[in-house]
């Protein structure tokens, strides 16, 4: 992936704060903060999206973000934490090589992450169940 800015990144090509780096993944600080230490977890194996990655480094990234998140807590003392992965553009993905955020949340922060709840209406619910089971 010739033109990838995180392929560059992740393979070191280009310089980022890097917090964690091991044989597959590079943990940067995020250049466009959402909230003080925000960072992103990339593979350095190419994959746009969530579905190009295999399980196995699907795993490896959750459990990676789950040691980030709990060092991160620590070392900020933040009172919260988001872990946040967008697969394509209406979902809010702009850069198209799979990264998770991590976000470290402090009471207050005004980190918009949050929707207006909707409702679940009964025959909408059942079309819902059919329509997902049907494609596992
Ligand atoms: P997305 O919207 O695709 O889920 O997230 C892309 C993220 O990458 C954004 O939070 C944006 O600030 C960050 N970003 C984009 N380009 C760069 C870059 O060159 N370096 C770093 N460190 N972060 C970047
Ligand atoms: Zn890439």
């Amino acid at each position: 992936m010739g033109d990838c800015i995180f392929c560059k990144i992740a393979q070191g090509e280009i310089p980022a704060a890097t917090l964690w780096e091991d044989e597959e993944f590079r943990v940067i600080l995020d250049l466009g903060p959402a909230s003080k230490g925000h960072a992103l977890i990339l593979p350095k194996k190419h994959a746009a999206n969530i579905y190009e990655m295999t399980d196995e480094m699907v795993g490896k990234a959750m459990i990676l973000a789950k040691k980030m998140a709990a060092a991160m807590s620590k070392a900020l003392h933040c009172d919260g934490f988001n872990i946040v992965q967008n697969n394509g553009e209406t979902a809010g993905q702009t850069v198209f090589h799979f990264h998770i955020h991590l976000i470290p949340r402090y009471e207050g922060d005004n980190v918009g992450l949050s929707w207006v709840p909707g409702s679940l209406d009964e025959k909408e619910r059942d079309e819902i169940l059919e329509q997902v089971k049907a494609c596992l």
